[in-house]
């Protein structure tokens, strides 16, 4: 079965932020289950999630994600077979919104605003990776990718 990684960007609607928490813990049970890991960045409006995992479980996944009415107008910002994981050690590592990650985004937007809609999918992966490196070490943030 392939490596696949997607891609996407969408914008809450009808849930509040703390809609996250919900989001967080349930992706973490199902993502370690189905052996995917990935990232999701949000900002209070925009998610930006990258899911990486055999093309099965990747496609099951961001489908089901894309039926959630608790955002709308999803964009898929990349859809490819990968040779290795980006992001092997955590089933979803949700990258939380500081000073220093903002930094890091600023070097991938066009204005101050992170407005994930104007980036390529070349971009958001190279945003990701740069964001890797500064997951704060802490059970909250990020957890490993448990084996299934
Ligand atoms: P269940 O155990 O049936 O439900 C899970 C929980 O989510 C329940 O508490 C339920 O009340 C709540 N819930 C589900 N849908 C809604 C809704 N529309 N409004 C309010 N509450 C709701 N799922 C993953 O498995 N992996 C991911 O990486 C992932 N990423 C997501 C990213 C975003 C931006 C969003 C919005 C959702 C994401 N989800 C993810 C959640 C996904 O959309 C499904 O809700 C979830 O996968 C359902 O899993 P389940 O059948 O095990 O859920």
């Amino acid at each position: 079965m392939y490596l696949t990684r997607v891609i996407y960007c969408s914008e809450l609607s009808g849930a509040n932020k703390d809609a996250i928490s919900d989001i967080l813990s349930v992706s973490r049970r199902n993502n370690a289950k189905a052996s995917i890991s990935g990232m999701l960045l949000f900002n209070g409006t925009f998610f930006l999630q990258c899911l990486e995992g055999s093309r099965n479980a990747v496609n099951e996944t961001y489908h089901r994600i894309m039926r959630d009415e608790r955002h709308c107008h999803p964009v898929l910002l990349a859809y490819e077979a990968i040779a290795q994981r980006d992001f092997g050690d955590w089933d979803t590592a949700y990258v939380p919104w500081t000073s220093d990650v903002r930094k890091i985004i600023r070097l991938f937007s066009i204005d101050e605003e992170f407005n994930p809609y104007q980036l390529s999918g070349e971009s958001a992966i190279s945003l990701f990776r740069a964001l890797r490196g500064h997951l704060p070490n802490s059970e909250h943030w990020s957890k490993p990718l448990q084996q299934a």
